[in-house]
């Protein structure tokens, strides 16, 4: 680092970075907690990070601090462009900014693997992010992601508990997922409504073929939908409910709730093959 920075207090007044709610900022000021963010995605050497969202860079001077490779930086919010500049500059050639939004950036082309994604992520477009990442979870090594607390439940939940539902078994099927910090309203500025948490995610090598995951949300779409149905009935929607669970191996007077990601998948499986898809 050349030059020593200002506070993150003093960067958000000099540029004037009041928080916008529609842009969901909730900002983190606290360099220990951005430290302590930092490195659940360790180890970082060599890899390239995704920070999705930097605002005005309390995470992103961690990251940069720690040893990884470079970080590419994705934000929206024009304001924070000058900020990040700083940053960049007291960091030469270690950090990308990029203008723009995350759900329309392409992660394989923006930079080169190994890549891992840290982010205090945007509550209001976080389970949409997820779901994207998902779809290609072996460009990244891991994922370590900040939610508010309750989408946070609802990655890591397991079969008949409350949270468990179809990010459950989309996030578990793709990467082994785990709670690793949980943040009260008072730790952000301004504080949100709720409590936040960060999951980190480790994805299954090799991205399965894109049909079977397709298969796999139609299922858990019609299953989830009406989760208080047997899945004979809610399944119905699909067409040839009874086959499709027969082949699976799966009592049709169970609820979506009770079923494992292995037992989603085996519907998914049979739900392609119905539908006349390659078989996985
Ligand atoms: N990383 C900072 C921190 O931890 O203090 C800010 C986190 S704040 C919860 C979310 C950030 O995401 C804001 O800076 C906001 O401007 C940005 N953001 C919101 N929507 C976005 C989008 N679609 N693409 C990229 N960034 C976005």
């Amino acid at each position: 680092m050349s030059a020593a920075l200002p506070s993150l207090a003093e960067t958000i007044q000099k540029h004037g970075l009041a928080a916008r709610k529609a842009l969901g900022q909730h900002f983190l000021l606290d360099a220990t907690l951005c430290g302590r963010i930092a490195s659940i995605a360790a180890p970082l050497e060599g890899r390239q990070v995704l920070e999705i969202g930097p605002g005005p860079g309390g995470l992103t001077r961690a990251l940069l601090a720690s040893p990884a490779e470079h970080v590419t930086a994705v934000e929206l919010d024009r304001r924070a462009l000058g900020a990040l500049e700083e940053l960049s500059a007291a960091y030469p050639g270690k950090l990308t900014i990029v203008e723009g939004d995350a759900l329309r950036i392409d992660a394989e082309t923006l930079l080169p693997a190994p890549r891992r994604i840290v982010a205090n992520l945007p509550y209001n477009v976080g389970t949409p992010l997820l779901i994207g990442w998902l779809h290609q979870a072996a460009l990244f090594e891991s994922m370590t992601l900040m939610f508010q607390q309750e989408v946070a439940e609802r990655i890591v939940a397991a079969p008949d508990t409350e949270h468990y539902g179809r990010l459950a078994v989309l996030s578990q099927w793709r990467c082994q997922c785990r709670m690793m910090l949980r943040l009260p309203p008072g730790a952000f500025s301004p504080p949100p409504k709720v409590w936040s948490a960060v999951v980190h995610l480790v994805p299954h090598a090799e991205d399965p073929d894109p049909a079977l995951m397709k298969s796999l949300e139609k299922v858990t779409a019609a299953a989830f939908g009406q989760r208080r149905k047997m899945l004979r009935s809610s399944l119905k929607t699909l067409g040839n409910a009874e086959a499709i669970l027969k082949d699976a191996d799966i009592d049709g007077t169970r609820r979506a709730e009770t079923l494992s990601v292995a037992e989603f998948e085996r519907l998914a499986v049979n739900e392609l093959k119905k539908a006349g898809g390659p078989a996985p």
